[in-house]
């Protein structure tokens, strides 16, 4: 085993090491978390709509922990398939207007798992470069073609279509939100581009569901594009904030991936009282709409305020607002010096973003106020001074 300790010689040399903290809840403030014993505003959790701690789920939670204990005790195809799940799947596939939906027991796993329940040998998928790494992972365990287009490169996704014209099926892949520039894919463009070339459309939802669309539906709603979508993904663990995750759409979609994907047949049902949770905060979700105007007003001030002092914020529009520090050892510095100030926000390295694009990704959350992200927003232009990076 000692070829691990030089790896982890080289990635510690290269500031690329990455360790485990411990992080609390911090009780009465909410949209902090507890590190080294002291609160700090938490810049870095997907918490977006503030319910990963609402009393009704909670409430929810501790009346199903009692009536159904604490495991489902086998895999859904077994006798796993707890009750909850029915009531949640029907009230999901109404919210996202589908015909049916599927509850799978993380977003890891859908991706992971559906994409190799789609396509395989002789097939190809188009996949945006910025994607997730569990679609990325999904496609690799799929063994069908990997064609990775430009990021948001339409022209190029066209050029690979067009190469791949004769393979068998044909799958299109997307972040709606990419989860470490928080800009938007063009969806508009990807519909139009899966009708011309006759392949299917996957849409994956996690940064998007439950903040876009007036009911949390997500971005494909928001935009009017829902039905054109052949394959809805989204998590329970952001804007729900509580953990899992769906896909969405035709009945005939929904009974063959109960067939094949494998996460879900070889895996144990999520314990019951999380499905009932979930569906609580589906509740909250459609109704709170108060939660995505508070969360877009923050988002918008906090980003504005970074651009007004010159930092490098992309072009998104969303809750994730990324400053590109460049270098990874200067972003742990940067996310040090935060720490020292009481803001928590990681410093995100490569591979999980290309090299030389290391940076802060801060995500808000609705729970913040506008005086904190001023002030969050004041300080972190002082360390930009500090480090030079401004
Ligand atoms: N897709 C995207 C775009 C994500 O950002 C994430 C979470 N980081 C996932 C999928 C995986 O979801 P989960 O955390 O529920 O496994």
């Amino acid at each position: 085993m000692e070829w691990m300790e030089k790896e982890l010689e080289l990635l510690s040399g290269a500031s690329l090491e990455r360790s485990l903290r411990e992080s609390g809840v911090a009780q009465e403030t909410p949209g902090y978390v507890l590190r080294n014993e002291r609160a700090m505003l938490n810049l870095s959790s997907n918490n977006y709509l503030g319910l990963a701690d609402h009393p009704a789920t909670i409430e929810a939670m501790r009346g199903a922990l009692l009536s159904e204990g604490v495991g489902a005790g086998a895999s859904r195809l077994v006798t796993g398939n707890r009750f909850p799940y029915g009531q949640l799947e029907q009230a999901l596939a109404e919210w996202q207007r589908c015909e049916a939906a599927l509850v799978i027991a993380n977003g890891y796993m859908a991706n992971s798992g559906v994409i190799g329940a789609l396509v395989g040998r002789g097939d190809v998928v188009f996949s945006d470069r910025l994607n997730h790494a569990s679609i990325v992972d999904g496609v690799v365990l799929s063994r069908a073609e990997h064609a990775r287009y430009r990021h948001n490169d339409m022209e190029h996704l066209r050029t690979l279509l067009k190469k791949y014209r004769n393979h068998r099926r044909k799958l299109i892949v997307t972040d709606a939100i990419f989860s470490m520039d928080g800009d938007q894919a063009h969806l508009r463009e990807l519909v139009s581009l899966k009708q011309e070339y006759g392949a299917m459309l996957m849409v994956d939802e996690a940064h998007s569901g439950g903040i876009y669309g007036r009911h949390g539906e997500g971005l494909c709603h928001e935009l009017g594009l829902h039905d054109q979508v052949d394959i809805h993904m989204g998590t329970f663990s952001k804007a729900f904030g509580v953990y899992g995750a769906y896909i969405c759409g035709s009945r005939t979609l929904i009974r063959w991936l109960v067939n094949e994907v494998r996460p879900l047949i070889y895996s144990t049902a999520l314990p019951p009282s999380l499905v009932v949770g979930i569906s609580k905060a589906l509740e909250l979700v459609i109704s709170d709409h108060w939660r995505r105007v508070k969360l877009f007003a923050v988002s918008q001030l906090f980003r504005s305020s970074l651009k007004h002092s010159g930092f490098i914020v992309g072009d998104g529009g969303s809750p994730i607002v990324p400053l590109i520090v460049g270098n990874n050892e200067a972003a742990l510095r940067f996310s040090h010096a935060l720490e020292e100030k009481g803001i928590a926000a990681v410093a995100i390295r490569p591979p999980t973003v290309p090299d030389g694009t290391a940076r802060i990704r801060f995500s808000l959350s609705a729970v913040h106020s506008e005086t904190e992200l001023l002030d969050a927003a004041n300080c972190i232009r002082s360390i930009g001074h500090q480090m030079g990076v401004l």
